[in-house]
């Protein structure tokens, strides 16, 4: 088996590779060739964690796997990420191990390369204003991953911390674009795509702030009870998600489903309209909304895509096990 430590994979992975990786495997779950396991997530009562799997396998590419890992949130007086995670990958043939590969930055490497595949296939192709809510860890690499998308000019940004918006000015300076902090109805007024990723359990971006012709990656919300958008803009937009059981359950679209605004049915899995099963955006007024819950197969893909690399360049660690 290859071991790919946690500290090669910045070296490996760009945002393009992460971005091909899961094109692919969100283009295979639409055709039912990818699929997930149910995730599991306890509090084990101890340490005051949260702790998971993420599992599923791809017919396509023939990643099977799991992510585990999840929240422990003692680790940062300990010098250590929050968020803990590690990627087990199997031969599909065999059943053996055949990968152990840190998960930390893959997270976020997939994460927004899941919201930039959204705006390749549902932004206008016009977008010039980038609008970001929330400005933690994950805030940057969704940045980093959206700008390769479109000939965006601008970032604006909201953060429910506002000592936080440095970060988000940074990493545009870092990227050339002018950035400005702005309070939500500008945002919802001047940005054609707008990505949210907070750990709100409150709507913050309302409906009527919304303008027609937006794409939002809505990507916070990822568990029972968090919410970053008021649920009547799920029923303005055109929803789309990585996967309609998790956005009806864990997702954004939890709280439309709720209460009654739409149905699983009104939802398009994203792999639909790589695959051109599904036309995507249909005009330059429709609101377009991505639903990035956060599937296993995305941490599989990204992974398997970190293995090969490190193996060609020699940094793949190999055990016999
Ligand atoms: P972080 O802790 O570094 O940052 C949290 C962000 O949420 C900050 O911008 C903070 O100001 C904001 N926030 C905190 N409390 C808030 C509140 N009450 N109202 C509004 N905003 C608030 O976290 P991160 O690593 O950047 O992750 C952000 C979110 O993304 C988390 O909820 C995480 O679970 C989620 N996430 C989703 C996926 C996915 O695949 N969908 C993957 C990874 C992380």
């Amino acid at each position: 088996m290859w071991i790919v430590p946690e500290a090669v994979i910045g070296g490996l992975m760009t945002p393009e590779a992460s971005f091909e990786a899961v094109e692919a495997v969100f283009a295979a779950m639409a055709t039912g060739r990818a699929y997930n396991f149910p995730v599991i997530r306890e509090a084990i009562g101890h340490a005051d964690a949260l702790y998971g799997f993420k599992s599923g396998f791809d017919r396509d590419s023939l990643a099977l796997g799991l992510k585990s890992g999840g929240y422990w949130p003692g680790n940062m007086a300990r010098g250590l990420t929050n968020h803990q995670s590690t990627v087990v990958l199997f031969d599909a043939d065999t059943g053996r191990v055949s990968a152990l590969v840190g998960g930390n930055l893959l997270t976020a490497l997939r994460t927004a390369a899941a919201s930039a595949v959204s705006i390749k296939h549902l932004a206008r192709s016009d977008a010039r204003v980038l609008g970001m809510i929330g400005a933690g860890h994950q805030s940057v690499f969704q940045m980093r991953a959206a700008v390769a998308q479109r000939g965006f000019e601008k970032v604006i940004g909201w953060n429910y911390h506002p000592e936080m918006l440095s970060r988000l000015a940074d990493c545009a300076a870092e990227l050339g674009l002018p950035f400005e902090a702005v309070d939500l109805d500008r945002l919802g007024a001047e940005a054609d795509v707008i990505i949210s990723i907070t750990s709100s359990f409150d709507p913050i971006l309302m409906e009527a702030q919304v303008t027609p012709g937006t794409h939002l990656a809505c990507m916070g919300t990822d568990t029972k009870g968090k919410q970053e958008v008021e649920a009547m803009l799920l029923a303005r937009a055109s929803v789309f998600t990585d996967e309609v059981a998790q956005a009806v359950s864990i997702g954004e679209a939890q709280h439309a489903v709720a209460a009654g605004l739409i149905g699983a049915e009104d939802i398009t899995q994203i792999g639909a309209v790589i695959n051109g099963t599904h036309a995507g955006r249909r005009n330059a007024d429709e609101i377009t909304l991505f639903d990035g819950t956060g599937v296993g197969l995305q941490d599989l893909a990204v992974a398997a895509r970190a293995v090969d690399l490190a193996r060609e360049r020699g940094v793949a660690i190999e055990v016999d096990f």
